[in-house]
């Protein structure tokens, strides 16, 4: 079973598993039935989470909702260190990511736009680095794992910031290259192997460094650093099965 759910996570093509995923999540979870880890979004416990990514790491995909590491951070960010929950506020969220999408929809408290350059299910079809939308819009942005793939991320930022309210703010989390002090970009390589190779993904045209905060303060944001290891145990990291590198940069326009 191991083997069938490792190849069936890292051969099966993104969309089709997220079109199939209640089909896929009943047929698998008998097999991952437990209290080893808990998912904060969807609530449900398992013996562990599915393997994911290229490498078919461990212990990393929800069988329930399909949430990774940076789903959940999120969540418990906004669940338990926010009023997203029940303040009324305008949310444009691109690239929307599918633990959120149903989840968000439903939210009475919010007036909940979805965008992305061509996904058919989004409400905008738009460029994130040329946002046909007024200045000061809404309150709330998310944009996930997209300025790692936009050619100009500086400027992607920019928008984001211009169509903020004051005050409002954004959470715009990318991979980030632990390794690396200054973010890597190079528009020059277009062959998908080649980026592959130099940004660990095919349709990616940088890696981001330690110095992604520094970048989005030059788009103008005032940048909060919350890191979820300072409110939780080190037992719930675990639990959760979060990243404990990844700290959640927190955008605001002041
Ligand atoms: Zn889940």
């Amino acid at each position: 079973m191991k083997k069938i759910t490792r190849f069936l996570v890292r051969k099966i093509p993104r969309p089709l598993l997220i079109r199939f995923s209640s089909v896929f999540s009943i047929l698998v979870r008998p097999f991952y039935a437990g209290n080893n880890v808990e998912c904060p979004i969807c609530g449900h416990h398992f013996r562990k989470f599915l393997p994911y990514g290229n490498d078919g790491a461990i212990n990393r995909l929800c069988p329930s909702c399909l949430s990774l590491e940076r789903h959940r951070l999120i969540w418990l960010y906004l669940r338990d260190h926010s009023d997203f929950f029940t303040k009324n506020y305008k949310v444009l969220h691109f690239a929307p990511e599918q633990p959120f999408i149903k989840r968000f929809r439903k939210m009475k408290n919010l007036d909940y736009t979805t965008a992305d350059l061509v996904s058919p299910i989004a409400d905008l079809h738009i460029d994130i680095m040329n946002i046909p939308i007024e200045d000061n819009s809404y309150d709330i942005v998310f944009c996930n794992h997209v300025l790692e793939h936009v050619e100009n991320d500086i400027t992607a930022m920019k928008e984001v910031y211009r169509v903020l309210k004051p005050e409002g703010w954004a959470i715009m989390q990318v991979p980030i290259n632990y390794t690396y002090n200054k973010t890597h970009e190079d528009l020059s390589i277009t062959d998908p192997k080649e980026r592959e190779r130099v940004f660990g993904q095919y349709d990616h045209v940088r890696w981001h460094g330690l110095d992604y905060p520094e970048r989005l303060k030059k788009a103008g944001f005032k940048v909060e650093e919350f890191d979820i290891k300072k409110y939780i145990s080190p037992e719930l990291v675990e639990v959760y099965r979060l990243d404990k590198r990844e700290i959640l940069y927190i955008s605001r326009k002041m």
